[in-house]
């Protein structure tokens, strides 16, 4: 099931990666970002990657709805940048005129939920990395039904296995109940992702954003000292903390919400959760909980996010109960 859906996920997320890349050093050298409403910003890639892919998803599964993070109305800020999305989506895809565009952006505006199938894409996850010039996803995911069933992340400068920074980028794939895969974005066989296998906490690696607006760093902290952990984290922009776990260079995701009241999006999640399920491990809400797809826009129903290696997950779990019982008391 789903082969078809994973394929041509793949090849959309590997065509964006070749687009992200061609502009993100001018992006960096120019700081060229719009601010929105929500003070997050956003970048000539963010747009034309939504927008093509809105696009190409229409022509292939017209039937599927689409929910994704950007719209149109960046562009109507912004007469200049307008233009540069303009250029950079006809580079490869000619015959969409502008008003072709902003009606790509806007199918993005699904509200999601629990019925039929629909796309759910973040273009530039970790759009703060990609304009610090380092990590970020391109990260496409089906929903059907309410449940994940395909993703495809991009992690366009990801390195090779067991390096850090940079490097020439690889593609995740994975589809429910058929595994997780890995290609390098320049081509070449896919290697199975899977997760490692520690199972004494002290030795893992915690992995964690490098923003931190975007998670409690020193609840975090906290947690891995009840763990015995003394490795330190791993910060890394983006889904590609569910790659960097997929392929078993650390062993816990933790993303221990700053502000109860957030709620996560579920397009920051939904590609990375199902390469991880697939690699091996486990992803929850910090009580526990399976994310829970079908709520709408938001993981409405859950606070935070902990990813493991699925051996670490109970331990992992209660020394975050502890550490936020701690936090209560204190
Ligand atoms: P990361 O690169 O892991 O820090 O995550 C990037 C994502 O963080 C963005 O796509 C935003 O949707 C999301 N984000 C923005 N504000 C917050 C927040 N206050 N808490 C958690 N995530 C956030
Ligand atoms: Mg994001």
């Amino acid at each position: 099931m789903y082969q078809s859906e994973t394929e041509f996920a793949r090849t959309l997320v590997n065509e964006a990666s070749t687009l992200t890349c061609r502009v993100q050093e001018d992006v960096v050298a120019n700081a060229d970002s719009l601010t929105k409403g929500d003070r997050s910003p956003v970048t000539l890639a963010d747009l034309t990657v939504q927008a093509v892919m809105g696009h190409r998803l229409a022509e292939r599964y017209p039937g599927d709805a689409f929910l994704a993070e950007e719209e149109s109305s960046s562009l109507d800020a912004s007469p200049s940048m307008a233009e540069k999305v303009g250029a950079l989506v006809r580079s490869v895809a000619p015959d969409l005129d502008d008003a072709a565009i902003a009606a790509a952006l806007d199918r993005g505006k699904h509200p999601g939920g629990s019925e039929g199938r629909h796309w759910v894409l973040d273009p530039v996850d970790g759009t703060k990395g990609f304009l610090r010039g380092q990590q970020y996803a391109i990260a496409l995911a089906l929903v059907d039904g309410g449940q994940v069933v395909v993703g495809a992340l991009g992690c366009p400068n990801l390195p090779a296995p067991g390096e850090r920074g940079n490097g020439a980028g690889w593609i995740f794939h994975a589809t429910r109940s058929a595994g997780a895969w890995a290609t390098p974005v320049a081509g070449g066989e896919a290697v199975p992702s899977i997760v490692d296998s520690i199972n004494d906490s002290s030795q893992a690696v915690v992995c964690e954003s490098v923003e931190a607006a975007h998670a409690a760093h020193s609840v975090q902290a906290g947690i891995a000292r009840r763990l015995g952990i003394t490795a330190a984290p791993y910060r890394i922009d983006s889904q590609c903390k569910y790659a960097v776990l997929a392929r078993g260079e650390a062993s816990i995701y933790l993303r221990l919400p700053r502000d109860e009241s957030y709620r996560e999006k579920v397009w920051d999640h939904a590609a990375g959760a199902i390469v991880i399920e697939e690699a091996g491990g486990r992803v929850s809400d910090l009580d526990g909980n399976p994310l829970d797809f079908s709520k709408g826009r938001k993981l409405a129903t859950g606070r935070g996010i902990i990813a493991t290696n699925g051996l670490l997950h109970d331990q992992v779990l209660q020394a975050c109960r502890a550490e936020l019982a701690g936090a209560s008391t204190a």
